[in-house]
């Protein structure tokens, strides 16, 4: 192994100084002073001050449930705006690649296109585990970052802690787990490795069992020093005062979290155990997440059936190794009943 975050970081990055809002500069005083730094309006309102850049008290919350110092999280507008800083502090456009496994994601190839970077796939094997050899028989000096994603979105399963391993030891630059799902598995999170392994960043969002999609706020967790890079070049006020205070808000009470997240694993069961009843169809991948892929004997025309039933479900039929088949978020237990009912009928 011979990881070097200096020699990933691109040449601009390096040399840049942070952007210093008017707030960084004062931060440890934040209760006491008259503010006339920033041009705001003055009367409260609670919205009228711009946003603590470093959300402090968000990370400080984060860092007690997930057990990771603060110095190792970012905070984004979504997993989207905490990928994208990862291409543009690490990846050179029309020069440097990066390394992705389809089906998986499509946000990585869709960043990796709109930063100009080369997106190399290397796709899943029939099992939908990584093709480790291949994988890193694609690695050049110019790959960059290799993405992850376990559980896989739209496959559903978690990769092996071996093939994980493997490219954590056999690759030099960055591996990007993507765990939007994880609260969903019975597997661990990896997240109590990137002291182990300096070259893992892990990304987690609050858009899946968390309940807050429509916050946006997505979390990369790495070490301090990644960390340190990609504090340089995001936008300064990038999370606003409103998903701040509402994630505080709920993460201070994660028991109901955690009831929703069993709430949903028994639906998924119920799910599974009727859908294996229906004739057409013909699989129901197991799942570590909160959706479930199926494999029907025509997956467009049965997901036009679910539509003109009030349905939608996700088709995923063009993807690589996933012919005629669905992706099926698990709904509340009056919409997965209405669903079955519905496929019963079809
Ligand atoms: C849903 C999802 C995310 C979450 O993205 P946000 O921008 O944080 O809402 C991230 N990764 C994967 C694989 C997902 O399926």
């Amino acid at each position: 192994m011979n990881f070097n975050i200096q020699n990933l970081i691109r040449e601009n990055i390096k040399n840049m100084q942070p952007y210093s809002s008017a707030r960084d500069e004062f931060q440890d005083y934040e209760e006491k002073m008259i503010y006339l730094d920033a041009n705001e309006n003055p009367n409260e309102n609670g919205i009228n001050r711009y946003p603590d850049t470093q959300q402090k008290a968000v990370k400080k919350i984060l860092s007690e449930i997930k057990k990771v110092a603060k110095n190792q999280i970012l905070l984004g507008n979504g997993s989207d705006e905490v990928l994208d800083l990862l291409f543009r502090a690490f990846c050179e456009p029309n020069k440097d690649n990066v390394i992705t496994l389809p089906p998986t994601y499509g946000m990585y190839g869709v960043l990796a296109n709109l930063n100009a970077v080369e997106n190399k796939e290397v796709l899943l094997n029939d099992e939908f585990e990584p093709n480790i050899e291949q994988i890193l028989s694609q690695v050049t000096a110019q790959t960059k970052i290799i993405f992850l994603c376990s559980p896989n979105n739209p496959t559903g399963n978690s990769f092996s802690d071996e093939s994980i391993v493997t490219l954590l030891k056999n690759f030099n630059g960055l591996v990007v787990l993507d765990e939007a799902y994880i609260d969903f598995s019975s597997k661990e999170s990896w997240l109590s490795e990137i002291n182990d392994y300096p070259n893992l960043i892990i990304s987690q969002t609050l858009s899946k069992a968390y309940g807050m999609a429509g916050i946006r706020l997505g979390i990369l967790y790495a070490s301090a020093s990644i960390i340190e890079v990609l504090n340089k070049i995001k936008p300064p006020y990038n999370v606003n005062i409103l998903t701040q205070n509402k994630a505080l808000d709920k993460l201070a009470n994660t028991k109901k979290i955690i009831k929703q997240v069993s709430d949903i694993q028994l639906e998924k069961e119920f799910l599974f155990k009727h859908f294996l009843q229906i004739k057409f169809i013909e699989k129901a991948f197991d799942s570590d997440a909160n959706f479930i892929l199926i494999k029907v004997d025509n997956a467009n025309k049965r997901y036009q059936q679910l539509l003109e039933n009030g349905i939608v479900v996700r088709n995923r039929s063009s993807q690589p190794l996933c012919d005629n088949c669905l992706r099926i978020t698990i709904g509340t237990s009056a919409e997965n009943l209405k669903l079955i009912n519905t496929l019963k009928t079809l």
